[in-house]
């Protein structure tokens, strides 16, 4: 037998399952599984990449400061206390490398992002998963799974895939109640899509256990750049970047993400598409039959009557050339999550579920 063994916990880990993004002999797929902008980037997010090309002989900037300045200037936040990331997974890796190890349990949620079990094991940890009450992050059963052991809590805010939200002072109920030496990650991938949030940045001021992580990859229309960042007490940012790699982010990531951040009309305009076309799309599909929670980010839960009808739907989407996530690996199998598209794209993806359920009778 051979002597080359992995470190515990590494083949516990399911791959993770991206949003398909081809369908054989179709060219012009719908691609509504990724929760990605359909209009992409700003235009000054477009012109700073295609500036930046003219320097991809250096090596980049390692302390990220222009970026960070930007950011912080933008988000009212100590740009000290900033540390970015190739996408927002990377700080949640850096997050599960500092303070989890094996013996230590991490904690996630029945519905929860699949990257957070996955970064338990990576490190040796022990998932924990607690139950959800109707889709939605459950404080009290959290508190409830938490043991001397627990070393993380990751919670997403709003929710992928279920789109829920929990309100800030729930929030600042569990990170009070977590026991000593456990941090609180609040995941804001989704922050930009609810109007006025701040994803969590005040309950990092308020709380020495408090982590918030977001990314340039939703509402940014940036998720092919891999651009992430995380916010942090003082203690915690000094460990996370310890683990960051000096020359973890291009200059062409950085300076195109501080384009976009400084854009932010282009983001309110984004918000404002996006709540537009989520309020149209989630009415269409529930005068067909199809209910969904109130979504407060880009992606709508689409509630089929089972886990077969759901199957039937995806597959027949797919003849219409209409890619939507199946969320059976979330604990979701009568799901669809159906991205916010363009006005036309919602147009398409609830004609073609009525034409299903005209098909289905
Ligand atoms: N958190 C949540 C809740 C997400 O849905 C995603 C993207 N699927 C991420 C984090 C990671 O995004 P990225 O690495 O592109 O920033």
């Amino acid at each position: 037998m051979s002597q080359i063994v992995p470190q515990p916990g590494i083949m516990e880990i399911a791959l993770y399952q991206g949003g398909q993004s081809h369908l054989d002999g179709v060219s012009d797929v719908i691609k509504l599984s990724s929760n990605e902008n359909p209009f992409g980037p700003s235009d000054k997010a477009r012109e700073a990449f295609a500036r930046t090309v003219h320097q991809l002989h250096r090596y980049p900037n390692t302390d990220h400061t222009a970026l960070r300045t930007a950011i912080a200037e933008v988000h009212g936040l100590d740009a000290d206390r900033i540390i970015c990331g190739v996408g927002s997974d990377e700080i949640l890796q850096f997050v599960a490398q500092g303070f989890a190890g094996p013996g230590d349990e991490v904690i996630y949620t029945e519905h929860g992002f699949s990257m957070y079990p996955i970064l338990a094991h990576a490190v040796g940890a022990t998932p924990v998963k607690v139950a959800e009450r109707e889709r939605t992050v459950d404080v009290d059963a959290i508190l409830a799974a938490c043991t001397e052991r627990t070393k993380i809590v990751f919670i997403a805010n709003p929710a992928n895939p279920t789109g829920t939200m929990i309100g800030g002072n729930e929030v600042a109920r569990l990170a009070a109640g977590l026991p000593s030496g456990a941090i609180l990650v609040h995941d804001g991938a989704y922050t930009e899509f609810v109007e006025g949030y701040d994803g969590g940045a005040s309950l990092v001021e308020s709380h020495d256990n408090v982590v918030m992580t977001r990314t340039f990859s939703k509402i940014y229309g940036l998720g092919g750049l891999r651009v992430g960042w995380g916010y942090a007490p003082r203690p915690i940012i000094e460990v996370l970047n310890r683990l960051r790699q000096p020359f973890n982010l291009s200059e062409v990531q950085m300076a195109t993400a501080e384009a976009a951040v400084r854009d932010q009309d282009y983001v309110a305009k984004c918000r404002a598409e996006n709540a537009r076309c989520r309020a149209w799309l989630a009415e269409a599909l529930a005068e067909i039959g199809v209910p969904s929670d109130t979504s407060t980010a880009n992606f709508v839960l689409a509630r089929f009557a089972s886990a077969a009808e759901a199957e039937a739907c995806d597959a027949f989407l797919k003849t219409q050339g209409i890619l939507v996530r199946r969320v059976g690996g979330y604990g979701l199998p009568n799901c669809l999550r159906i991205t916010v598209g363009d006005e036309a794209s919602c147009r398409r993806v609830a004609h073609a579920v009525r034409a299903f359920k005209g098909q289905a009778q």
